[in-house]
């Protein structure tokens, strides 16, 4: 099953820039940068992508890689334990290849300093042997591209930031972007579905097209089994009420969030940590994953003495505000 599913992933992700949805200016300026390095026949700068997860940073990495005719090496921060695990796949890359590095602001210091040389002059810095006699010996490396991704890009530290000659943040979606990307998904996965059925499954996405894909699949299954297999509105709405997403969007989670703030913190302020625990969830969660779509929609405040529940997520969960 989880091999099915993968391969469904793989084959709904776009390949090309004119297939992406949505990050309009992000794209315009990739595509000029990809036509520059392409008429160089150099390696295009590095690039750091920013943004949620499941806004399409993997996918604008590989995505770069086609365009640009190049080999993609993917890996992640937490991945590259010790500096040699680096050392092997760049020394590996062929030229102009791009190095896409997944949740790079995980990676340990050691790894990172290896990079910093990598980077800048296409070179590793080796230390052969130990204590006295060790002595560094230079590598020349092939010209890459290092393709980065974050969620948190406030943890990157700043020597590493300032290699990057590209640096660019993937916003949410909005409906009607999501609702294209669930139409052509829809279209790849052989299932019919009217534009307001894709419009609903949109607007209730978080703004994330991994999660509008997700519910298109779970909408699929009731319109299989429980309806005349196309989507409509009714169906999806049907659909999504039972799987316990509201009309914003929101999940059982980002609801228990809410509540908890409202009712067990009198709305707040609360640190992330107390509210983590209360709702069982970890603190990495809450930051990554539920925090960024509650404060886009105006549910949730940050300030720094914690977490806010304003009016809109009062009037939300039906609360009276006192
Ligand atoms: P991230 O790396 O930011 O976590 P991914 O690139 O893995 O996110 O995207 C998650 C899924 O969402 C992909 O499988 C892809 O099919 C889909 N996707 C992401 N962005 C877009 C987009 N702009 N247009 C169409 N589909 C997208």
């Amino acid at each position: 099953m989880a091999a099915e599913q993968c391969v469904a992933d793989e084959t709904i992700r776009p390949r090309r820039l004119d297939d992406f949805v949505g990050q309009e200016d992000l794209c315009a300026n990739l595509k000029v940068f990809i036509q520059a390095a392409r008429e160089r026949e150099q390696a295009m700068d590095h690039t750091l992508l920013y943004g949620s997860p499941g806004l399409g940073k993997t996918t604008l990495a590989q995505i770069m890689a086609s365009e640009l005719g190049v080999n993609l090496v993917s890996t992640s921060g937490p991945v590259l334990e010790r500096s040699g695990d680096l050392a092997a796949i760049l020394t590996n890359l062929g030229c102009n290849d791009i190095l896409f590095i997944d949740e790079i602001h995980r990676m340990p210091a050691t790894v990172e300093e290896v990079l910093y040389p990598a980077m800048e002059d296409f070179k590793l810095d080796l230390v052969i042997g130990q204590g006295p006699a060790a002595r560094t010996v230079k590598i020349d490396l092939e010209p890459f591209t290092l393709v980065g991704a974050t969620t948190r890009i406030g943890l990157l530290t700043s020597p590493l930031r300032d290699r990057f000659g590209v640096i660019n943040r993937l916003e949410f979606y909005s409906p009607d972007e999501l609702a294209c990307i669930v139409s052509r998904s829809a279209r790849i996965l052989g299932v019919e579905i009217t534009e307001d059925g894709a419009l609903t499954v949109g607007r209730r996405s978080r703004g994330t097209p991994r999660i509008a894909n997700r519910l298109l699949r779970r909408v699929r299954d009731f319109a299989m089994v429980d309806g005349s297999g196309f989507i409509d509105e009714t169906l999806a709405k049907k659909a999504l009420l039972r799987m316990d997403v509201d009309e914003q969007g929101l999940d059982y989670m980002d609801r228990k969030i809410l509540s908890t703030i409202i009712n067990h913190y009198g709305g707040g302020p609360v640190g992330v940590k107390p509210l983590a625990v209360a709702c069982s969830e970890e603190v990495r969660t809450i930051e990554d994953i539920y925090e960024p779509y509650l404060i886009q929609c105006g549910f949730l405040k940050r300030t720094p003495r914690g977490r806010v529940a304003s009016s809109k997520a009062y009037a939300h969960m039906k609360i009276f505000e006192s």
